[in-house]
Parts: C-alpha cells; sequence; structure tokens
C-alpha cells in the first residue's frame, strides 16, 4: 500500500523552529521593531494553539494574534480570522517565515536544526521506512527544509519522495500520485484532520486515514468516525503492516 506521512507533528516536532521562526518574521520582518523581552505566557499560549494551524504563515498570523491578546477557542474561529486577513496578507507573512527560515540556516545552520527534534518512535522507523519505495513525505513544508533536517539526523531519505503541497490540497496530490503509479489504494497519517477527506467527500481511491496522538491535536479530535488514532507504540507495527 502507498503511505504518506505528514511532516510536522508526525515525523518531527518542529514547533520551537516555528516559535522562534515566526517571532522573528512578525517582530523583525514585518513589524521592524524588536521587543526587548518575550513573555513566558506568550510562547506558552503559541504551543497551545499549534493545534490550529495548518502552514508556515499561520504561526505568523498566531504571533500576531497573541500580540493583540486576542483569544483562540476554535478551529473554525481561526479560520474566520484568516478569512478576515485576506489571501495577500497571509502571502506577505509565508514570504516573511520563509525568508527568516533562509537566514537561520545561513547564519545559525545548526541552531535552526537542533529546534526540529525527530520523534524517538518515528526516528527508529524511518531507515527502513526510507527505503519502502511507495512511503513518501506529504507536507505543506518545502521540501528542501524537511531533507535538511532528515539529512542532520543521518536519515537517508530520497528526496524524491518528500512531496511539498505549494498550496495544493494534499488530497489532490495523494489521488494524482495514486493514478500515475496505477494504484487504489493508500494510508495517511497526519496530526491535523482538516487534511482528511469530508465526510460527504467522494475520492476515486481507497483511503485510510490515522490521527497521530503525539502531534499537537485537540482533544475533540481523537474521537472520529472518518479516521483511526494511533499512539507512539502502534506506529512501528502500523508502518510494517501499511508499508511492507
Ligand atoms: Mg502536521
Amino acid at each position: 500500500m502507498t503511505v504518506f506521512l505528514d511532516f510536522d507533528g508526525v515525523i518531527c516536532d518542529s514547533v520551537l523552529e516555528a516559535y522562534v521562526s515566526s517571532w522573528i518574521a512578525w517582530h523583525r520582518v514585518i513589524c521592524a521593531e524588536q521587543p526587548a523581552a518575550v513573555p513566558l505566557v506568550e510562547r506558552r499560549l503559541f504551543y497551545s494553539y499549534r493545534p490550529f494551524i495548518r502552514n508556515g504563515q499561520d504561526f505568523v498570523l498566531l504571533q500576531r494574534l497573541i500580540g493583540q491578546g486576542v483569544t483562540i477557542s476554535s478551529q473554525q474561529q481561526f479560520d474566520r480570522i484568516l478569512d478576515q486577513v485576506g489571501e495577500d496578507e497571509m502571502q506577505r507573512y509565508r514570504r516573511a517565515i520563509y525568508s527568516v527560515r533562509e537566514e537561520l540556516l545561513r547564519h545559525d545552520r545548526d541552531g535552526w536544526l537542533r529546534r526540529n527534534r525527530i520523534y524517538p518512535h518515528v526516528r527508529d522507523e524511518l531507515d527502513w521506512l526510507a527505503q519502502r519505495d511507495r512511503c513518501y513525505i506529504l507536507s505543506t513544508k518545502k521540501a528542501a527544509y524537511i531533507s535538511e533536517i532528515l539529512a542532520a539526523d543521518a536519515v537517508e531519505w530520497p528526496p524524491q519522495r518528500i512531496l511539498s503541497t505549494e498550496g495544493r490540497a494534499k488530497l489532490s496530490i495523494i489521488g494524482e500520485l495514486l493514478s500515475a503509479d496505477g494504484q487504489q489504494s493508500a494510508a495517511f497519517v497526519e496530526d491535523q484532520p482538516d487534511h482528511f477527506p469530508s465526510s460527504n467527500q467522494r475520492l476515486d481511491f481507497d483511503l485510510k486515514c490515522y490521527l497521530v496522538r503525539w502531534g499537537y491535536v485537540q482533544q475533540q479530535w481523537l474521537d472520529n468516525p472518518r479516521y483511526s488514532t494511533i499512539a507512539e507504540n502502534q506506529f512501528g507495527p502500523l508502518m510494517r503492516r501499511l508499508a511492507d
């Protein structure tokens, strides 16, 4: 079976990297000012809002909302704010965070890499998965960053099996890849259920969806008939069953 693994929140805990990069992007690049101190409470809030995030630019918006004292209580509320902010402004945030990442990788490469931690129970399986021809990483993150993070942990994952959405829906990419490979079924492992098909969505392939319990997931996401959930100790056995 073809397996698609999300990166952030499934393979890698990159919330610290996202916090630092988006903080610099919002304060230094967008607002052109730098607060003298970072209140710990802001960082805690950022971590607690992590489940609402779908891509890099969302982190920058999150910095802005926390700075403005906006309380976020649901995905719907966050998405309404995204709509109000608009695509042009979000693209500005995207350029800002990616320029910061480029700069950090150039000037503080080791520090940047250290802020991305591969989950140990996933790391145990990665060398084996890297050799499975039909196991892909599918992420909203740029493929080059994923390659860097994996290489820093000595994972030799073929670059052609790291897919970046570049703004497209993950399900479209899965569908195209399956039809190009003449395959009918896939497994999709995520920490953000919005990437899964909605209950009335029809696909022309079989898709088994798994929500990981170790990522930045909300409690109410854990009980939903649209997908299964997997705990840390289930990841290895599940991969052996699906990807072998
Ligand atoms: Mg994720």
